[in-house]
């Protein structure tokens, strides 16, 4: 009998939400999720599954029942003529890029972080950028769940399709997780041309920066003008030493974080940090070459608050400007930087911020140094509105305040999805307060 651990804490990663699940499990095969659910069932309590626990919000936390897939880690099967691999659904992408990469092959995309799980990522939507490459729950090719009633089920295009476009990107709404088949390619190194612009000239040319290589992003320095620029394409050249470059800066990021802190009691030294930070780290041109995962993923040193909408692409110049302007109207609210901005394809999944539609995603961010709290309120409301505004889907793992009425109005699929989601889980067992707000 599968035993669950009282007296557990859940936080999430910057530790901006948790709760205190009244049993805690860690199953380590599909017969202890089912004891598990059976027990939920028995008892009427609600389960909540949880991968790495990254996201900046509520969306894993319960206070019933918690698994984590931590020991359901496995990779089950690469398949390198299709260059497909199936995994269990706990793994971290870090373990499944190392294992991936010893088989020369590789994810064609990642989000800054791989202390994710398959699971996860494909709950809440995880993206990178490039326009030809669409949200991470695109790879998925099939996958395998149990539903609240203890049932397996398996799908893909060609079984039970309707489900499987909800479940590629389910919100942990749907069941467990148990098994994700991702589509690879093969194995490659990214070449980064990191270079420093202006808002107004990549504005301008904004077609031209994305369509200029595979992976474009760019990063706002709210405060100013200025903006840095990441190019990256497949090379066959061999790296250059990319942890020499995040090490020779750590001193660097350790005065920020001090920087941050000071300016938590002095708001207004904020634009001169966005400054300083900018000329010292991304003014002028810079290039690097490493293995894909090395690249896309990125040291988030600090703690942080994060918004993160997908607006219509051709709403980029309208939305950022408009933030712009209000930052310049409001100098009393301060924004840190990087403002990130990237491009993402549209897709046919009935939840992704990307449906149906190419989409610019708009990361704000406000760090917490040392874990301290600050004020962000105004930021995020304007930023919402201006979201809102231009057709903004928000991401589902970022706190947002948006309810049910918004979600219809943003999402065609979205009553398809909640009646895959009936269907599947009649008590609602996978519900959580953060899904209540968006089913009810
Ligand atoms: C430092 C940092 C950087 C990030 N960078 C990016 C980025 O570049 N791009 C981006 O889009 N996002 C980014 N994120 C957000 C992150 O990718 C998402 O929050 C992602 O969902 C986290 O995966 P996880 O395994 O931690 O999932 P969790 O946060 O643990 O869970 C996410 C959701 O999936 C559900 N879930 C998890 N596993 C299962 C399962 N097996 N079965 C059923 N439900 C399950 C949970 O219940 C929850 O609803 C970042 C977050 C952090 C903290």
């Amino acid at each position: 009998m599968m035993l669950g651990q009282g007296g557990f804490k859940f936080l999430n990663w910057a530790q901006t939400y948790g709760s205190n699940p009244e049993l805690y499990f860690q199953p380590t095969c599909v017969e202890e999720v089912k004891e598990i659910l059976d027990l939920a069932r028995q008892r009427s309590k609600r389960v909540k599954v949880v991968g790495g626990g990254h996201s900046p919000s509520d969306i894993a936390c319960t206070d019933d029942f918690m698994i984590r897939m931590d020991k359901m880690n496995k990779v089950i099967k690469i398949d390198k003529d299709k260059k497909q691999v199936t995994v269990e659904a706990g793994i971290l992408l870090t373990d499944v890029n190392e294992v991936l990469n010893k088989n020369g092959l590789a994810l064609s995309n990642l989000g800054a972080v791989s202390e994710v799980t398959a699971g996860g990522v494909i709950g809440t939507g995880t993206h990178n950028t490039g326009i030809n490459h669409g949200i991470m729950s695109t790879q998925v090719l099939s996958l395998t769940m149990m539903t609240s009633s203890g049932e397996m089920l398996e799908c893909s295009e060609s079984i039970n399709a309707d489900i499987f476009q909800a479940a590629r990107l389910h919100l942990g709404s749907l069941g467990v997780i148990l098994t994700v088949t991702l589509q690879c390619r093969s194995a490659f190194h990214l070449k980064e041309v990191q270079f420093s612009s202006t808002v107004q000239e990549v504005l301008d040319n904004l077609d031209t920066h994305i369509n200029s290589c595979e992976y474009f992003r760019f990063g706002w320095f709210p405060h100013t003008e200025s903006v840095t620029v990441f190019c990256q394409d497949p090379t066959d050249k061999p790296p250059s030493s990319v942890a020499n470059w995040f090490r020779d800066r750590l001193m660097v990021y350790y005065l920020l974080e001090f920087l941050l802190w000071i300016s938590t009691f002095i708001s207004s030294l904020v634009p001169a940090i966005n400054r300083f930070y900018f000329w010292l780290l991304f003014a002028g041109r810079n290039e690097r070459i490493a293995v894909s995962y090395k690249m896309f993923n990125f040291d988030c040193l600090f703690k942080q608050y994060v918004q993160d909408w997908a607006i219509p692409i051709e709403k980029t110049q309208d939305a950022l400007m408009q933030l712009k302007s209000w930052l310049e109207r409001n100098p009393q609210v301060v924004a840190h930087f990087p403002v990130e901005v990237r491009f993402v394809r549209g897709d046919d999944i009935l939840l992704s911020p990307c449906y149906q539609r190419n989409s610019c995603y708009m990361n704000v961010i406000m760090y917490r140094p040392y874990g301290k709290d600050v004020d962000h309120r105004d930021y995020w409301s304007e930023y919402e509105k201006i979201m809102k505004g231009v057709g903004g889907r928000p991401h589902w793992a970022k706190a947002h305040t948006c309810t049910r009425k918004d979600f219809e109005k943003m999402y065609p699929g979205f009553s398809k999805f909640n009646t895959i989601r009936e269907k599947l889980d009649p008590t609602g067992m996978f519900l959580n307060s953060y899904l209540e707000k968006v089913f009810y």
